[in-house]
């Protein structure tokens, strides 16, 4: 199975005779053995299997196995939400008195627990600003720094990651670079062929797409070699919570995730639901369809308000005068730049709230990578709890104003635009 598109549709799944031809919902919590002897396998990690819920489970591991086949990493995680995903991610990686580095310009709800949070429990975020180049990097880093946390399309700031650089410091210090690919998808861009260790997923966007099912997940790369390296000494010490396991030594290819699940999953207990899983796996069965139409419908958005007087500027990594355009070149599949438009409306917060108010087609959600097109004022809503001078890292203006353009026909999304761009404009 080579092809990205027969992955979304068929990965994780292989039906033998008889066998329901789709995957069903395991909903129970726990898993009968004949033997003890058996149920300590699986303890032990000596046998693969399942035996509780909130480690494992039939319907989260088809899907584990759908994305780790489209990322084409070793193994995944499902968690309850994404930033359940960041969370444990953060939490297999670093301890009190590590510190992480993480661009500024990221969605709020991840600047919030790495400014916040993670403080509270010994984690220091250094913030790199979205134009620092590899020296402003390299003077955040020192022997506790235990990853570099990027958005491949950052939420709402657009900006692309510059997977080139990421890969320079990482190879240079042999540090884990961690990136959220949840508004690119495994269709439109996959991290870890750039370099990237661990992809992290809100599901709760595109994969699931249809707004039903909170969901995240952690695809490990297995591409980073913990084993012997000082900076992971979690990784290369006996972890006294799990027999006495080394994950470097043990677990080959898939230490990190292996640890990710035993340890955190395990004490953290933020397990994707098994009906949350079976309908993310099916919304991930038309991904390869739903993104190219995103995309092309976002292109005609991003076209139109460039050339409408209401609007003041654009960001749109598929318009050629984009300062992402060169990424998105290099970096997504067939220049497929997602759903997700932003642009500043002129007359500040007071148009912003006329032109969502004139929205027919576009609904005021606090979500985006939804199949209908919604839109969001940020600073008034999701960033509303963040600073002015939080808000400028972040790359968030007052008058931003983002949409996530639907699947339903350009032409209504065209026109709805166009008339709420006039009735924002009236006094
Ligand atoms: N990452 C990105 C890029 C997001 O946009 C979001 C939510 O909007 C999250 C992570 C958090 O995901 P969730 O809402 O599933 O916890």
């Amino acid at each position: 199975m080579k092809s990205i598109d027969t992955k979304c549709v068929q990965a994780g799944y292989n039906p033998q005779n008889g066998e329901a031809r789709v995957f069903p919902i395991y909903q129970s919590t726990t898993f009968s053995y004949e033997t003890p002897e058996e149920m300590g396998d699986l303890f032990d990690l000596k046998k693969s299997g399942f035996f509780y819920t909130r480690l494992s489970n039939p319907t989260l591991d088809a899907l584990e196995q759908k994305i780790t086949a489209l990322d084409g990493g070793v193994g995944a995680m499902a968690c309850s939400s994404g930033m359940a995903a960041i969370y444990l991610t953060t939490l297999t990686l670093a301890s009190k008195g590590d510190n992480i580095l993480s661009i500024s310009s990221i969605y709020g709800g991840t600047y919030n627990l790495f400014n916040v949070t993670l403080p509270k429990i010994g984690i220091e975020c250094r913030f790199f600003k979205p134009d620092s180049g590899i020296e402003d990097i390299e003077k955040l880093i020192d022997d506790r720094t235990k990853f570099i946390f990027v958005e491949t399309l950052a939420n709402p700031a657009m900006k692309i990651a510059d997977f080139d650089m990421l890969k320079a410091i990482s190879d240079k210090y042999g540090i884990v670079i961690v990136v959220d690919n949840s508004l690119a998808t495994p269709v439109i861009c996959r991290p870890l062929e750039w370099g990237a260790h661990i992809v992290v997923y809100s599901a709760t966007k595109y994969l699931d797409g249809h707004a039903r099912s909170l969901g995240g997940l952690i695809v490990d790369g297995g591409n980073f070699n913990y084993c012997g390296n000082n900076r992971y000494a979690d990784f290369n010490t006996p972890d006294d919570s799990y027999h006495g396991m080394v994950y470097a030594k043990q677990c080959g290819k898939a230490a990190f995730i292996t640890k990710a699940r035993v340890q955190y999953m395990r004490d953290i207990g933020a397990q994707m639901a098994p009906m949350n899983a079976f309908l993310i796996n099916m919304g991930m069965e038309t991904l390869h369809l739903r993104m190219p139409r995103h995309s092309d419908n976002a292109l005609a958005v991003a076209k139109l308000l460039q050339n409408n007087p209401a609007v003041e500027w654009v960001k749109y990594a598929g318009l050629e005068s984009d300062e992402n355009y060169p990424q998105a070149r290099k970096y997504f599949d067939n220049l497929w730049c997602s759903g997700m438009v932003t642009f500043g409306i002129k007359g500040g917060r007071e148009a912003a709230s006329k032109f969502q108010k004139a929205l027919k087609l576009f609904r005021i959600v606090t979500h985006i990578a939804d199949a209908r097109s919604c839109v969001l004022h940020p600073a008034s809503s999701t960033h509303r709890q963040l600073s002015d001078q939080d808000l400028i890292d972040c790359g968030i203006s007052d008058n931003l104003i983002r949409l996530s353009v639907g699947i339903e026909s350009k032409e209504d999304i065209l026109q709805d635009i166009d008339e709420a761009l006039l009735i924002s404009q009236r006094s």
